[in-house]
C-alpha cells in the first residue's frame, strides 16, 4: 500500500461483538451499585443508561477510569481503594472488578463473537503485506483474541496488562495507539487508527495518526466524526487495503 504501512485497531466493538458483553456487564454492576445506595442511603434510584451514562463516560476508557468517570457525573465520591480489591469492597476498584467479575463470565458462557467483514478486511491486510496491531484498553485483550482464533494476524497487541505494565495512560490519550505503532516498527504519519468508541477516536487524534476510522456500530456517526474520525463507517463490508488507501488519498 503507497499509503500506509499499517493498521493498528481497537478490539472491542471493531473486530469482537463483546463491545455488547462489555456494555451489558458494566449495566448490571452499576444498577446493583445504584440500587444498594437507594436501599441505604436513601438516594434516588437513577437507572444506568446506554445512551447518558455508557456511551458518554464509560465505553473505551480504561475500567478503572470508566467507574471514577460514571461516578463523578453522579457525584458520588468513594475511595480509589486497590486493584486488589475484591469485588465487594465499595471502591472504584472493587466496582471496576466486580464488573470484570461479570464480563468473564459471560464470555466463559457465550465465547466471543466476531464481525465476519472486519475478519475479512484484516485478511486483506495481511495478504497486501500491512503491518497490524491491536490496541485495546481492556484488560481481556489477550483473552478475547485467543477466543476469536485470530491471534496471528496482529503482531502486537497493547492491552489493559501492558498498558499497567509500561505506565501507559489510557484512551483517550494517544500512548497506547503509539506504542503498538512502534512495535509493528511504523510511525503514525503513516499508519491508520480503527475505533468505534468516542475516547478512541479521540486518542487516535491525539496520537497524531494519518487517518482514523470511526466504526459506528450504533448510530453514533456524528459523535465519532466530532471527535475526530476522519472517516466513518458502520461496518467493513466491501472495505479492502485498496479502500483505506483511496481515502488517504482524499
Ligand atoms: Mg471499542
Amino acid at each position: 500500500m503507497k499509503n500506509y504501512d499499517a493498521i493498528i485497531f481497537d478490539l472491542d466493538g471493531v473486530i469482537t461483538k463483546t463491545a455488547l458483553v462489555h456494555a451489558a456487564s458494566w449495566k448490571k454492576m452499576f444498577d446493583e451499585y445504584l440500587k444498594l445506595r437507594e436501599q441505604r442511603d436513601s438516594e434516588l434510584f437513577k437507572e444506568f443508561t446506554h445512551e447518558n451514562d455508557y456511551l458518554p463516560y464509560v465505553d473505551g476508557k480504561p475500567r478503572y477510569k470508566g467507574v471514577q468517570s460514571f461516578l463523578e457525573s453522579r457525584n458520588i465520591n468513594i475511595d480509589f481503594g486497590d486493584p486488589k480489591d475484591s469485588p465487594d469492597q465499595e471502591t472504584v476498584c472493587g466496582l471496576g472488578n466486580k464488573k470484570n467479575f461479570k464480563f468473564k463470565k459471560i464470555l466463559e458462557e457465550k465465547g466471543a463473537q466476531v464481525f465476519e467483514p472486519a475478519v475479512a478486511f484484516v485478511k486483506d491486510l495481511k495478504a497486501n503485506g500491512v503491518h497490524i496491531g491491536m490496541a485495546s484498553s481492556s484488560k481481556n485483550a489477550r483473552l478475547i483474541l485467543q477466543k476469536t482464533g485470530l491471534e496471528d494476524f496482529f503482531e502486537t497487541c497493547v492491552d489493559g496488562v501492558v498498558s499497567a505494565e509500561l505506565g501507559l495512560k489510557g484512551k483517550p490519550e494517544g500512548d497506547i495507539f503509539t506504542t503498538a505503532c512502534k512495535n509493528v516498527g511504523c510511525t503514525p504519519d503513516r499508519a491508520v487508527v480503527i475505533e468505534d468508541a468516542v475516547s478512541g477516536v479521540q486518542a487516535g487524534k491525539n496520537g497524531k495518526f494519518a487517518l482514523v476510522i470511526g466504526v459506528a456500530r450504533e448510530g453514533n456517526d456524528k459523535d465519532l466524526k466530532e471527535n475526530g474520525a476522519d472517516v466513518v463507517i458502520n461496518s467493513f463490508e466491501g472495505v479492502t487495503a485498496q479502500t483505506v488507501n483511496q481515502w488517504m488519498e482524499k
